[in-house]
C-alpha cells in the first residue's frame, strides 16, 4: 500500500464516522431560467444531449466495463442508422466517468435480480432517445455554489442562477447533485449531510383514520379533507390534445404543456403531504396508522370515489408515515370500524351510517371512533412489545411508552380474536 492510498482509506474511515451523527437529506433547486442567455441555454442542451450520446455508444461497445472514456470521439447511430462520428465538447471527464458508472451499476444490479429470480422477466438496458438527469459527483470540482445564488458547472465558465437556496439550512455539508431536464426545465438535485437533531419529546400519541368523506380524521377528534380538482387550465388543454393531429409537432407542444399542468397539481400535492406528514410527526410521539389498501378504494365503483382518491394524498401520507420510527402499524385485519371500545362487542356499520353505536349505550361519531380504535389497538402493540423488551436507545416508541402507560391502564380496550 502506497501512502496515498493509506492517506485515502483514513479519510474514508473518517467520513464514515462522521455520517453516523447525520441524516441525509436532498434539496430540490430549480435552474432561473427566466434570464437565461443564450449561450447558455445551448450548453445546457448540449450536455444533455452529450450526455445520451455516450450512454448509448457505451451500451452499444464490445465490452461495456473497460470503455475508453478518453476518446472523446465517439460512433453514433443516426435516425437511419448509419454510423456518424460526434465528439464531446461540453462533458466533462467526470461527468463521462459518472455515465459509465450508472451503466455498471445497473447492470449489476439487473444482473443480481437475475440470480434472486425475484421478478420473472429481467429486461436489459436499453438505448435512450433522450437522458435526462447527469451526475455531478463530486461538490467542489464537478459543481460549485457560490453566495447562495449560483452555481458553476465544470467545464462551462459561466454561472448559473438558481431558486430555493432558502431550503438548506446553513450548517448543510454538501455532497453529490444530480442535474435533471424536466418539461424543458433544468433542476439540481442536491444531497446534503446534516447533523442529527434530538426530537423533543411531547408526550402525545394519535390514531389516524382514512376516509372518503374526509380525507385524513383523528383520534382527537381533528377532520381534514385534502382534495385537488383538476384545474380549468388542464381540462382546456386536455381537450385541445384530443383534437390535435396525431404525430403533429402541435401535438408534441400540448403534450409538454399537459404535463406542466399536471406536474403543477402533483407539486401541490406534494407540498401539503410533507407539511401534514411533518406537523404530526412534529406533535405527537406515537402515531398509529392502519395498514389499509387504499387501492381497493381507487377500483370500488361507488359513484365518484375513484377520483377523489386519485386527487388526493392519502396514499402518499400513509407511504410516508410507515418510513418514520414514530408510526405503528395496525393489521390490516383489524376491525377498527366494527369493535365497540367500551364493551368489545363488534357492530356491523353501512358506509351510510355516520354515527356509530352500541346496544351498550356508546355512540360516538363514525370516524373518530375508528381512529380512536386505531389509538388503542396500537398503543396495545407497543405494550406488548415492551413486555417482551426492556426499554432501549434503539427504539424511541418505548421511551415515550412509558410515559403513556397511566393512559394505557385506565382506557385499556377489551381484547378481540
Ligand atoms: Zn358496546
Amino acid at each position: 500500500m502506497t501512502d496515498k492510498t493509506k492517506k485515502w482509506l483514513e479519510k474514508v474511515k473518517q467520513t464514515k464516522e462522521k455520517r453516523k451523527s447525520q441524516v441525509c437529506k436532498v434539496y430540490e433547486l430549480k435552474i432561473d431560467k427566466s434570464h437565461i442567455s443564450k449561450e447558455k441555454s445551448i450548453y445546457l442542451k448540449q450536455l444533455f444531449l452529450e450526455a445520451k450520446w455516450l450512454y448509448n455508444s457505451i451500451l452499444s461497445s464490445e465490452d461495456i466495463f473497460k470503455f475508453d472514456l478518453k476518446n472523446k470521439k465517439i460512433m453514433v447511430l443516426d435516425k437511419d442508422k448509419n454510423q456518424i462520428e460526434k465528439e464531446i465538447k461540453v462533458l466533462s471527464s467526470q461527468m463521462r466517468q459518472a455515465v459509465h458508472q450508472k451503466i455498471c451499476y445497473s447492470i449489476k444490479s439487473l444482473s443480481t435480480k437475475k440470480k434472486k429470480r425475484k421478478t420473472k422477466e429481467v429486461g436489459r438496458l436499453k438505448f435512450k432517445s433522450q437522458l435526462n438527469s447527469i451526475v455531478l459527483n463530486q461538490f467542489g470540482i464537478t459543481y460549485r455554489i457560490e453566495n447562495e445564488k449560483y452555481i458553476f458547472i465544470q467545464g462551462f465558465k459561466k454561472h448559473f442562477k438558481v431558486k430555493g437556496f432558502n431550503q438548506i439550512p446553513e450548517n448543510a455539508e454538501f455532497a453529490n447533485a444530480n442535474l435533471i431536464r424536466r418539461c424543458g426545465n433544468y433542476f439540481l438535485k442536491v444531497t446534503c449531510f446534516l447533523p442529527k437533531e434530538e426530537k423533543a419529546r411531547t408526550g402525545k400519541s394519535v390514531g389516524l383514520d382514512f376516509g372518503i368523506k374526509d380525507s385524513v380524521i383523528t383520534s382527537d377528534g381533528n377532520k381534514y379533507l385534502f382534495q385537488f380538482s383538476e384545474t380549468k387550465q388542464l381540462k382546456k388543454v386536455s381537450r385541445k390534445l384530443h383534437k390535435a393531429k396525431l404525430g403533429s409537432s402541435n401535438r408534441y407542444k400540448i403534450k409538454n404543456k399537459l404535463q406542466k399542468e399536471y406536474e403543477k397539481i402533483s407539486g401541490r400535492k406534494k407540498d401539503c403531504k410533507n407539511k401534514f406528514v411533518a406537523k404530526l410527526v412534529k406533535e405527537n410521539d406515537i402515531i398509529c396508522v392502519q395498514d389499509e389498501m387504499i387501492h381497493n378504494w381507487r377500483k370500488s365503483k361507488l359513484k365518484g370515489f375513484g377520483r377523489r382518491i386519485q386527487f388526493g394524498i392519502s396514499s402518499g401520507i400513509i407511504s410516508d408515515l410507515k418510513k418514520k420510527s414514530e408510526t405503528v402499524l395496525v393489521p390490516k385485519n383489524f376491525p377498527s370500524t366494527q369493535l365497540c371500545p367500551s364493551c368489545g362487542l363488534l357492530n356491523k356499520k353501512g358506509l351510510g351510517e355516520r354515527i356509530y353505536f352500541c346496544s351498550c349505550g356508546y355512540f360516538e361519531d363514525r370516524d373518530i371512533h375508528s381512529a380512536k380504535n386505531i389509538l388503542n389497538q396500537g398503543l396495545k402493540q407497543i405494550s406488548m412489545e415492551c413486555r417482551n423488551q426492556m426499554p432501549s436507545e434503539k427504539n424511541p416508541l418505548f421511551d415515550s411508552f412509558w410515559i403513556k402507560q397511566d393512559f394505557l391502564m385506565t382506557k385499556e380496550a377489551p381484547t378481540f380474536r
